[in-house]
């Protein structure tokens, strides 16, 4: 009966741990767009000054065109 009760902890936590990763996920986006990007966005396009094109490539949003990104400590 032990193992059984150990078993369902075990598969709880799993569960837990795997939601919560998925919740994660879903706040990745961190910061805010830069307004001509946010723009470009809007009409389904990538902006393409050349700064932003660089900022894009590490995943980042463009500090020169006011965008942040700051990541919210939420932990
Ligand atoms: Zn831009
Ligand atoms: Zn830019």
């Amino acid at each position: 009966m032990k193992f059984v009760k150990i078993l369902t902890a075990v598969a709880f936590a799993v569960a837990l741990s795997a939601s919560l990763a998925l919740a994660a996920d879903k706040k990745a986006p961190a910061g805010k767009q830069a307004g001509c990007c946010a723009k470009a966005a809007k009409d389904g396009k990538t902006c393409d000054h050349a700064c932003c094109v660089e900022a894009a490539k590490g995943n980042k949003n463009c500090e020169k065109c006011k965008g942040t990104n700051e990541e919210k400590k939420a932990k």
